[in-house]
């Protein structure tokens, strides 16, 4: 059922966002109309046939109760290892991560951990939507800075105008849902020199950090040795094993704050699925998986070669992530929503309005495409799109 915004008798409104979430808005609408979905992040194809088995597996031997509150020892070492090997950073697998049900609960339970009534969080938008409303059920107050477009790369000196003696966190994505604009060494650097005098923690989601295109480098905030240490990080398994809905991520984040990122986590999920720690800390321990950003390259390079053939505007290519966001000036002047919607129903091809990812919903009139699909489906969507006239 949708949740329409308004209170329900006896229970207040914990956050400002009305209405559901527009992924599954979105979804629903795709499924309603028979369209393709290019809509909510999530892969269409197969998972690597070992990862099934593994699963499978997990269940058949036995591993079926709950496992330890902070994640499964194996799959922590798994990924400090993982890690080392990719990052060169030393990770302590038991006194800093922590295994969690997807990303966007590691979020919400690092937001709870860390914020009291009335501390102010810096979100640079357009940003993923959980973000808003968990800052609002803990309390929190949401300070939006706004990313510049065409290519959506940080405004520092708007980042230093919105921080006061009440800012207690930022949180930052990169590579970035929606833009797929990446962070460089410099950012980094400047956002250490703009909180070095500070007490802000830095919530660093990471989910996309595998899927950086054409050779560029995903800066992790584990890498910056000053920042570490006031940061949690957080990844999750879904973007990178195409198996979004085992929703299984991991926070990465010093002692102190692991214990108190694990004092919210062990009375809110207390543990994760024991079948899929278990598959996963194979997989990971093994080194055998399939890099997932080649594949998403090709995916990604494939889709702005099609979409040459419809009148969107690519303004700026994405860098990384499952997303590009297009223009459709040349085709009509209806507002973000109201297109999405009209395109699915009309086009049988359903996307992300962009203002979804804005608090007060600001409309540039772009929306966003999931181009994490098969071959197969993104010829069959641009076959549909072909259809739209310019005007
Ligand atoms: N952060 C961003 C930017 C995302 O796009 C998503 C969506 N997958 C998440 C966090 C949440 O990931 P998960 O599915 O593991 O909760
Ligand atoms: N991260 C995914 C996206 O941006 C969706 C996750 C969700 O449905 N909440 O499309």
């Amino acid at each position: 059922m949708a949740t329409n915004g308004k209170p329900v008798k006896g229970f207040g409104l914990k956050h400002s966002a009305t209405g559901t979430t527009i992924f599954t808005v979105m979804s629903a609408l795709a499924t309603q109309h028979n369209a393709i979905n290019l809509s909510q992040g999530f892969p269409d194809f197969h998972i690597d046939e070992r990862l099934s088995q593994l699963l499978g597996d997990a269940a058949r031997l036995g591993h079926n109760q709950y496992a330890p509150m902070p994640g499964m020892p194996a799959l922590r070492q798994a990924i400090a290892v993982n890690f080392k090997q990719r990052y060169g950073v030393n990770i302590d697998p038991d006194s800093e991560i922590t295994v969690t049900p997807g990303a966007t609960y590691a979020i919400y339970t690092a937001f709870t951990a860390l914020l009291q009534p009335g501390d102010e969080v810096i979100v640079l938008e357009p940003a993923y939507d959980s973000y808003i409303p968990n800052i609002e059920m803990n309390g929190g107050i949401v300070v939006p800075v706004a990313l510049p477009a065409p290519d959506f790369n940080v405004d520092w000196n708007k980042v230093k105008e919105a921080i006061t003696p009440r800012t207690r966190s930022i949180i930052i994505n990169t590579p970035h849902n929606p833009t797929g604009a990446i962070w460089d060494k410099n950012d980094w650097d400047t956002l250490a020199e703009i909180v070095r005098d500070t007490d802000i923690v830095i919530l660093s989601d990471e989910v996309y950090e595998q899927l950086v295109f054409d050779g560029q480098k995903h800066y992790s905030v584990l890498e910056h040795p000053e920042l570490r240490q006031r940061s949690f990080a957080l990844y999750s398994f879904g973007k990178v094993f195409n198996n979004t809905g085992w929703k299984i991520g991991y926070c990465i984040a010093p002692p102190e704050y692991t214990l108190a990122f694990r004092r919210i986590h062990q009375f809110v999920a207390f543990t994760v699925n024991t079948p899929a720690q278990y598959a996963l800390a194979h997989i990971l321990g093994n080194n055998t998986a399939i890099p997932v950003n080649q594949l998403m390259q090709a995916k990604r390079d494939l889709f702005l070669e099609l979409i040459k053939q419809t009148p969107f505007t690519v303004f700026t290519p994405t860098k990384g992530s499952y997303f590009q966001v297009v223009g459709y000036e040349r085709i009509n002047d209806m507002g973000d929503m109201e297109f999405a919607e009209w395109l699915t129903k009309e086009y049988g091809v359903a996307t992300i309005p962009v203002s979804a990812f804005y608090k007060n919903k600001k409309d540039d009139k772009l929306i966003r495409f999931c181009f994490a699909k098969k071959e197969e489906t993104l010829r069959d969507a641009i076959a549909r799109l072909s259809a739209l006239a310019a005007r």
